[in-house]
């Protein structure tokens, strides 16, 4: 039922755009509700289920402070923040960091229910504080789940491409070792908040809906310490500076985003912890460059060796490698040497991509320009013309 209110397209159902004014709210119902009113149709099913779901919509709609909960829910379920099943799909969400805020929002509008811990579970808090009609507030008494941390890192080209254990130094909130994260002082225990029987929430009825709100006696947490734990003043958690050591896996680009599950911040009163993610910035590297898993490398080579062909050896990120350049290769060909590039996360690994770049001599000798000279009269008498077949000739 709960799931159905935040499907359904009020706006649509009244035949207006989500930016209306409460004004045209109005008269679209005015109009619907008269066309459709079953005095006026006399046995039509159609038309009165018609009625029914205008009178709803327009129920919360003309009330500016239920369209405003009603636009925010429906929101938040539009950008697939809710009732997917909980928390990050591991590459991150882009960026806009708009999922913790909402996470935020609904934990402060919505009490001790905490959004996306389980499956539906998110989903099924804020629409039972939504629109639970008729009031009796589901029971949801979930400690909050800790925050998500981010960080960042810079690693150097060769131990991004290759993977590296680096250690990351952290300033967070962490379960307070004297209570052990239950904020009660040692060999006491929190009990449960007689004024909202441990559910966190407080319901209230106005007209049809019942809202809810988090309990002002235990802040929504559903429980009350008497005796609160002294080195933690009662919140089970202690700031504290730890190291973790992070394993970063081998290919990890520029600008990426790493997660590490339950690394985050410690939870609520022994609630999971959240993740940690870890932004990783690459510095750039004097031979090498990448595109996706190759490696990339511009290789000086002389004119003579592009016309007779060579052997060059090439540095790669393991050991150096012969890379044979054949004989009358273009300037500005590109070499593929396979399975030399960046290791790919499945196993194996891109190629070692090797450009050709002629190196001009700014001075010869007298014996190099003399021979260089005669090499000219040669090349025109065999009949090279470079600008043959030139469109520009
Ligand atoms: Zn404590
Ligand atoms: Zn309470």
């Amino acid at each position: 039922m709960n799931r159905e209110w935040l499907e359904k397209d009020f706006y649509k159902e009244l035949g207006i755009s989500s930016s209306a004014t409460q004004d045209e709210v109005k008269k679209a119902y005015r109009k619907l509700a008269r066309d459709l009113h079953p005095d006026k149709n006399p046995g039509d099913v159609k038309a009165e289920e018609r009625f029914k779901a205008v009178s709803e919509a327009h129920s919360v709609l003309s009330d500016p402070e239920k369209r405003k909960e009603y636009d925010e829910a429906r929101r938040l379920f539009a950008s697939g923040g809710f009732g997917r099943g909980g928390f990050a799909p591991s590459g991150g969400y882009g960026g806009t960091g708009g999922f913790s805020g909402a996470e935020f929002n609904l934990g402060d509008i919505f009490g001790g229910a905490t959004a996306g811990t389980g499956p539906d579970g998110g989903l099924g808090d804020i629409l039972g504080g939504l629109f639970n009609r008729g009031g009796g507030a589901r029971a949801s008494s979930r400690p909050r789940r800790g925050s998500d941390v981010e960080t960042e890192t810079t690693l150097g080209f060769r131990e991004a491409a290759q993977g590296v254990t680096v250690p990351l130094r952290m300033t967070s909130p962490s379960p307070c070792t004297t209570c052990h994260g239950s904020g009660a002082k040692p060999g006491t225990s929190p009990r449960v908040c007689p004024h909202c029987n441990g559910t966190g929430v407080i319901s209230r009825n106005q007209g049809a809906f019942g809202f809810s709100e988090p309990c002002d006696d235990c802040r929504g947490t559903g429980s009350i310490i008497d005796d609160p734990c002294v080195d933690c003043r009662g919140t089970g958690i202690q700031n504290r500076t730890r190291t973790i050591t992070v394993r970063i896996p081998p290919g990890v680009r520029d600008g990426q985003r790493i997660r590490l599950a339950g690394q985050g911040e410690a939870g609520l009163r022994g609630a999971p912890p959240g993740d940690l993610y870890v932004t990783v910035h690459v510095s750039g590297d004097k031979v090498f460059g990448r595109n996706g898993d190759d490696l990339t490398l511009v290789l000086p080579v002389s004119y003579s060796e592009l016309v007779l062909g060579t052997t060059v050896s090439v540095p790669t990120l393991d050991g150096r490698v012969g890379v044979k350049v054949p004989p009358g290769t273009a300037d500005g060909r590109t070499l593929r040497v396979r399975g030399r590039g960046v290791p790919k996360r499945g196993g194996g690994a891109g190629d070692l991509l090797v450009t050709v770049k002629v190196a001009i001599p700014q001075k010869l000798d007298d014996n190099a320009t003399e021979a260089l000279r005669r090499y000219a009269e040669a090349e025109k008498t065999s009949g090279f013309d470079p600008r043959a077949g030139w469109a520009g000739a």
